[in-house]
């Protein structure tokens, strides 16, 4: 992070802007808006700034620019057109120990005015470090479209309330669930929509049910499936959950930007298990999630893909289904599906492919595959947690009846920046695993569509060292 994002009371602060132009009479209004106290060094002033001084809002000094007039600022804005002007305001006001603004200048700058959504209380800032102002706009733009035009009404009833919901839940957990819920629900909505019609008394009734329910500690479960590794492809109902969590169980497969979309403050668990190291237990998990449930907390069970596919999502729904504790499942993007879409297989396709199994060939379970079945024609098969079965399976299936011709892909860590995607022949396929020194998650593809992937990254792409890691690299 490059700067510091904060938002300054600068009521009645003095600004000293340097400069009258309409750069200036720009900047003068925002901090005209913040309540500031602003000053306007410049010899002359622009139509609009010399109506505020007409009218006694700001005050002008018809002076050129000299360090000492910047004595007393809060800030520094040096809105000039003459570079060597801004540059001497820059100087003067770092020597003083004052913030200082150059406009469109970020060298110059200790601060940088961010492009800002207005839904006053509500402001969202938005800013790229400088490096493009223009996307800085582009997101303010799609962040407007998101927000409705009334939340700051909504803010301004929720601040009404929050000293008496602070009283009455004094427990952090009770009173975020309790946001959250005001938040979804109808009165939030109406107020929104400028139609809210007893909307305290509704808050009143609310107040008293969390009350009584943070009493009884009633805790729930999320298994949240967040796909297979882009953020993007988190459902919004993913994002909603993660949000509104308090406890995070999750996967090691799961990336930091994910998680970095749940609350700040809620406590994060790596209960992973690392490739060959099976230190947490299923039994552990399974009690960690009954612990912090029946303490009233809202636990995010975080899985990579869906929580339904070889993700023992079901074993997880089973444990808390019979210890009574509500559970709701979030379906995610499952791997093979952000795979297909990344690497450009489609995984039916009319006359090629008419189906598509998911399996998995690890070594508990790899002898009850139904190896005929996989080796027929017009379908696709996806192999999930499998790198390391790699010659078993080429070797059942050609002994089943595929082709060593047939197509198959190999889809190392899709949809991460560093995907790879790799094509061959089931015949092929051996020696190009091992060439290819995979890391975990890997998936393979086997169809004729597999012919179709995009190839990205190249086979000897990984240095020795990790490639001892993807050998033994599958895991859950
Ligand atoms: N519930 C998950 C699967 C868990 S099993 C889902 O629905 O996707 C873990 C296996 O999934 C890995 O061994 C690998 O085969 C596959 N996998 C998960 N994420 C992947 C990714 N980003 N790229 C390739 N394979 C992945």
């Amino acid at each position: 992070m490059d700067y510091l994002p904060l938002f300054l009371d600068m009521r009645d602060r003095l600004v000293i802007v340097i400069g009258g132009g309409v750069v200036a009479h720009r900047k003068t209004e925002l901090l005209l808006k913040a309540h500031a106290r602003v000053r306007v060094v410049a010899p002359q002033l622009c139509a609009d700034l010399a109506v505020y001084r007409d009218l006694g809002r700001i005050e002008h000094r018809p002076l050129l620019f000299s360090a000492s007039q910047l004595d007393g600022a809060a800030l520094v804005v040096a809105a000039t057109d003459d570079e060597a002007i801004n540059d001497a305001v820059a100087r003067a006001a770092r020597e003083r120990g004052v913030l200082v603004n150059v406009v469109d200048d970020g060298s110059r700058s200790s601060f940088i005015f961010p492009a800002i959504v207005d839904r006053s209380p509500l402001i969202v800032a938005v800013g790229t470090s400088g490096s493009s102002p223009t996307l800085a706009r582009r997101v303010r733009t799609q962040i407007e479209a998101l927000l409705p035009e009334r939340l700051g009404q909504l803010a301004l009833y929720a601040g009404r309330w929050r000293e008496a919901v602070r009283r009455a839940l004094p427990e952090m957990p009770a009173r975020l669930r309790f946001w959250d819920n005001f938040f979804n629900s109808p009165v939030a909505a109406s107020l929104v929509a400028g139609t809210a019609a007893a909307a305290d008394e509704t808050m009143r009734l609310a107040l008293d049910q969390a009350r009584t329910a943070a009493a009884e500690r009633q805790g729930e479960v999320y298994l949240i499936g967040v796909g297979p590794g882009d953020p993007d492809l988190l459902t919004l109902r993913a994002q909603q959950l993660l949000q509104q969590a308090d406890v995070l169980l999750h996967d090691r497969l799961v990336p930091d930007a994910i998680l970095g979309r749940a609350r700040r403050d809620a406590q994060r668990v790596n209960v992973g298990k690392s490739p060959g190291q099976h230190e947490h237990t299923q039994e552990y998990i399974n009690q960690l999630m009954l612990e912090h449930a029946r303490a009233g907390k809202r636990v995010a069970r975080v899985k990579g893909g869906d929580p339904f596919i070889f993700g023992r999502g079901g074993e997880e729904l089973q444990v808390l289904r019979d210890a009574g504790i509500p559970v709701v499942v979030v379906p995610g993007i499952t791997a093979s599906l952000g795979a297909a879409a990344s690497a450009g297989i489609p995984l039916t396709l009319r006359g090629c492919s008419q189906a598509v199994t998911l399996v998995t060939a690890t070594g508990s379970n790899s002898g009850s595959l139904n190896w005929h079945a996989l080796a027929s024609a017009q379908q696709t098969v996806v192999f999930y947690m499998s790198a390391a079965q790699t010659d078993h399976i080429v070797s059942q299936l050609l002994a089943h009846g595929l082709r060593a011709a047939q197509p198959v892909a190999l889809i190392e860590r899709a949809t991460w920046p560093d995907e790879r995607v790799l094509k061959s022949t089931l015949g092929e396929l051996g020696a190009l695993a091992r060439a290819a020194r995979l890391l975990s998650p890997t998936l393979l593809v086997v169809g004729e569509v597999a012919a179709l992937a995009q190839v990205r990254g190249l086979v000897g792409e990984h240095d020795a060292p990790q490639a001892v890691q993807a050998k033994n690299g599958e895991q859950e």
